[in-house]
């Protein structure tokens, strides 16, 4: 599935860039949980906080989900089965004491760092 995820892709890059000069630190592309055969985009392993930078199209983002008119039945199997791994991965991130933050593509830079660091102080508050 790693091949569906864009790495280092402007959007991240433009979060991280963010999260980065408001003070934050965090390793990249790291696996939060070595039994979780996936890797999240921006980790906080202390804070046990993984953030996913996903896709608009990969990830069916309801604002722009598109449907590729050649193969669709094909493709919907596909972006269905990546939507429930993102499901299932949430899931077994939050039932090992994980939190996680799920960030659209499009979701402007500083919003998205808004969202990201409204997590990183909730939970540094309480660990
Ligand atoms: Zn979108």
């Amino acid at each position: 599935m790693s091949s569906n995820r864009g790495r280092d892709t402007g959007p991240e890059l433009a979060l991280r860039r963010e999260l980065h000069a408001r003070g934050l630190r965090y390793y990249v592309h790291r696996r939060p949980i070595q039994t979780l055969r996936r890797t999240a985009d921006i980790v906080f392993p202390r804070l046990r906080l993984a953030v996913f930078v996903d896709g608009c199209f990969w990830h069916s983002c309801p604002q722009h989900k598109t449907q590729p008119k050649t193969n669709g039945a094909w493709w919907q199997a596909k972006l269905d089965r990546n939507a429930e791994r993102d499901r299932e991965t949430d899931l077994y991130l939050v039932t090992h004491g994980w939190a996680t933050v799920r960030i659209w593509e499009h979701e402007l830079p500083d919003r998205a760092a808004d969202e990201v660091e409204a997590a990183v102080r909730l939970l540094g508050s309480t660990h």
